[in-house]
């Protein structure tokens, strides 16, 4: 046993502070894996634990990091033997269990999937969990039987990592895709993910009327509050909304006209506790509907040693698309 470096965020006297320390492996916390951790990523929850900006760390110290690709190191799981290629997803890593940004993790090998076939670990973290997310989100739709001749979807963030997820994933099934941004000046960026109109996020983030005028049938919001009350004012006869996000905040002030009247239902996601049934299928329709051109468009590379800055620029919404952190 020795150490290995890991991002630490610790809480003193003056608050959170957050820091690349050396971790001593014998402080691991309980799991029946060690895994070498190759790949991590940046998401918006990421942001909140690095920064401290909301309460997401509930244990110090504690590694942040919601998500890894890596390699198994030693296994008394059943499932899972040294070498093999694993993908790590929420479960409270990063929030109360050490997680992602160290070069060593050990977890519950229940919380693990393997490596889906034909993606790399990089492209698994390029995806990571808001790619997982959006994928949860669309099979949601999905399974309400919406589908593209039902008319348009909307995506809100849309230059974020949902986002840019959603629109690829929509656009790959046939959805006309409409981006709902704050960032016009990333209208090319967010066509070449397939989006086919681009809308200012301004129009959704006024006070919503119960109904407005039908403008989608289907929807992927990772914004909240006003936002998705728009959305859902706006939503066609029958449609669905999924609900994956509160980059805008957490309220959602609006009435039950959209669902009493049109109809419309509004679908939770959540990637954290998802059950291992619905992470396979997830990450297999990820493995082969994702376009790897697409991927490589919205994904940026950043070292270790970035991660604690790039942590307040997600927050800034200074960040495009999926950020993967080079770990090991
Ligand atoms: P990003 O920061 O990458 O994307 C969020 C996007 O939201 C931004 O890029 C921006 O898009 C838009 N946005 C930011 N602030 C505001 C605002 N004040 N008003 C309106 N729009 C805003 O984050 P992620 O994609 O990683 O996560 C998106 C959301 O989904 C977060 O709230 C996150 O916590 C949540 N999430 C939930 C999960 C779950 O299990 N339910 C899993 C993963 C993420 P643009 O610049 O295009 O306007």
């Amino acid at each position: 046993m020795g150490t290995f470096k890991a991002v630490v965020v610790e809480k003193g006297e003056g608050g959170q502070s957050v820091g690349i320390k050396d971790f001593d492996e014998n402080d691991l916390m309980e799991g029946d894996v060690t895994v070498r951790v190759t790949h991590s990523t940046l998401n918006y929850k990421d942001g909140l634990a690095l920064t401290g900006k909301a309460p997401v760390v509930r244990r110090f110290p504690m590694i942040p990091g919601i998500d890894f690709a890596g390699v198994v190191e030693t296994s008394s799981h059943p499932d899972f033997k040294t070498g093999d290629a694993v993908v790590l997803n929420g479960w409270g890593t990063g929030e109360t269990h050490l997680g992602a940004y160290g070069e060593k993790s050990r977890v519950k090998g229940d919380w693990l999937i393997p490596l889906p076939e034909g993606l790399s670990p990089e492209q698994a973290m390029a995806i990571g969990t808001a790619g997982y997310t959006a994928m949860l989100a669309v099979l949601a739709l999905e399974k309400h039987e919406l589908a593209p001749a039902n008319g348009p979807a909307v995506v809100t963030g849309a230059a974020g990592g949902v986002g840019s997820v959603a629109i690829a994933l929509l656009a790959k099934s046939g959805w006309r895709v409409i981006a709902s941004t704050g960032r016009p000046q990333e209208a090319d960026y967010l066509k070449g993910l397939g989006a086919a109109e681009i809308i200012d996020r301004n129009e959704l983030s006024q006070p919503a009327k119960p109904l407005a005028k039908e403008r989608w049938a289907a929807g992927v919001d990772s914004v909240g509050s006003q936002t998705l009350a728009n959305v859902l004012a706006m939503t066609k006869y029958r449609g669905g909304i999924a609900a994956c996000g509160l980059a805008g905040g957490m309220d959602l002030p609006t009435s039950v006209a959209p669902f009493i009247l049109r109809g419309v239902t509004l679908f939770g996601i959540d990637s954290v506790m998802a059950p291992k049934t619905l992470r396979l299928e997830a990450w297999n329709r990820l493995a082969t509907d994702l376009d790897h051109d697409t991927l490589a468009a919205m994904t940026t590379m950043i070292p270790f040693d970035r991660v604690i800055k790039a942590g307040r620029d997600i927050l800034d919404g200074k960040v495009r698309g999926r950020v993967v952190v080079e770990i090991g």
